[in-house]
């Protein structure tokens, strides 16, 4: 099973040999340094070997010159309980996706849970116990934040100010329950934003049946904070739709695994032409219908840098630093007092692509050689990608 709870910290962590540092930084993706050190769990010193006090490290790790980035966060997922779907009844999801490089995810609610309630006492009971329940419980210590209630007609601001209160942090997908007009969605999303509450909101036709279409004018109309699967989810509004979104509302333009892949290119790009890179933030929004993709975070990366010509160093940026910047993560991002989540890559086996980043480019998967949470490594090569051609070494 699953390792469920941090009781052990890293202590003094030194990780050596880098020879690609990609930072999560959009304005600056690649760092100059071979180095990072690390204090329970927390990044202290970034740079270069011999600039650094390296001693007394209680352990060391050799890069061997392959490459290290922040762990990847899923902007967008469906967890319920443990590390348990009952979408497709699969257990060891969480844990299978945490070989996949994915270091915290982000429930878009818990919208599976079999008779899922629907009164509004009932949803606030479940989005506080969610959120509890994934506080202490952490499927191969990946950081799940949940606890995203979708919210129904006849809420009142009380109701956003007990859930906050109460450690509510996100709402689900707006659109999902029965507040489905922009109007009402509007002043919803504004109550939670006033009690701190972060908003997204389902973008597309209906996902599964009972669910509903929302349009480019309730979107823009609700003005959550985040433009939820703007490529569908997996119907997707017009490219022509998703570009007017990406040029008139100003929140996190979020692309998911299971949507539209071509309007996913189109969102990407529009993104890029309209000098807004830093809105992009990347899910799988799984598990779902098309079940659940461990390798999904990594796909979407090959499939814009590849398909929608954007250097991979930028792309791995959409799945990091600016989702850490726009949902308030204290991870995502190489720099000194961030969470020490990291993701250790090399280019897979046999790629056409002469280093990681052109193999990304080519449109193939890295190999991932080991990922870290709180500086504590939870994978070694990982049993989901294709194999790395050099893996990190723990010398001590
Ligand atoms: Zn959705």
């Amino acid at each position: 099973m699953a390792t469920a709870t941090i009781e052990e910290a890293s202590g003094k962590l030194v990780i050596k040999n880098i020879g690609l540092l990609l930072s999560g930084d959009i304005d600056q993706p690649i760092l100059q340094a071979d180095t990072i050190v690390v204090v329970d769990g927390i990044i202290t010193a970034v740079g270069r070997f011999k600039d650094l006090d390296t001693e007394g490290a209680k352990t060391t790790i050799d890069v061997q010159q392959t490459c290290v980035a922040p762990g990847l966060i899923d902007s967008h997922v469906h967890p319920v309980f443990g590390d348990w779907t009952p979408r497709q009844n699969q257990i060891g999801w969480i844990d299978s996706t945490m070989n996949g490089g994915v270091t915290s995810m982000i429930s878009a609610g818990e919208v599976h849970l079999p008779g899922r309630p629907k009164d509004i006492v009932g949803l606030k009971a479940l989005a506080i116990t969610a959120q509890r329940a994934f506080s202490n419980f952490r499927p191969g210590g990946v950081k799940v934040i949940a606890g995203a209630p979708i919210i129904e007609k006849g809420m009142t601001e009380h109701d956003f100010a007990e859930l906050a209160s109460a450690g509510v942090t996100l709402l689900g997908e707006v659109g999902l329950g029965s507040v489905k007009a922009g109007y009402e969605a509007k002043e919803m999303v504004a109550w939670a934003r006033k009690h701190g509450i972060q908003s997204t909101i389902h973008t597309g036709g209906p996902s599964i049946p009972g669910s509903g279409l929302i349009d480019k004018d309730v979107v823009l109309e609700a003005d959550a904070d985040v433009i939820g699967h703007i490529n569908g989810g997996h119907t997707s509004l017009s490219e022509a739709h998703v570009c007017e979104l990406c040029e008139k509302s100003s929140r996190a333009i979020e692309i998911v695994h299971n949507g539209n892949e071509r309007v996913a290119i189109a969102a990407a790009k529009a993104a890029l032409e309209l000098k807004c890179p830093h809105r992009v933030i990347l899910g799988t929004d799984g598990p779902a219908g098309s079940g659940v993709q461990p390798l999904g975070m990594l796909r979407m990366i090959a499939l814009l840098s590849s398909l929608a010509n954007i250097p991979a160093e930028l792309v791995f940026c959409f799945a990091t630093g600016n989702t850490a910047r726009i949902r308030n993560l204290n991870c995502g991002l190489i720099e000194v007092g961030r969470a020490a989540d990291f993701v250790f890559m090399d280019r897979a086996q046999e790629t056409a692509g002469r280093t990681l980043l052109e193999s990304v480019q080519l449109g193939d998967i890295p190999g991932i050689g080991m990922v870290m949470i709180d500086g504590l490594v939870r994978c070694h090569r990982s049993r989901n990608t294709p194999p790395a051609t050099q893996v990190p070494v723990v010398v001590h």
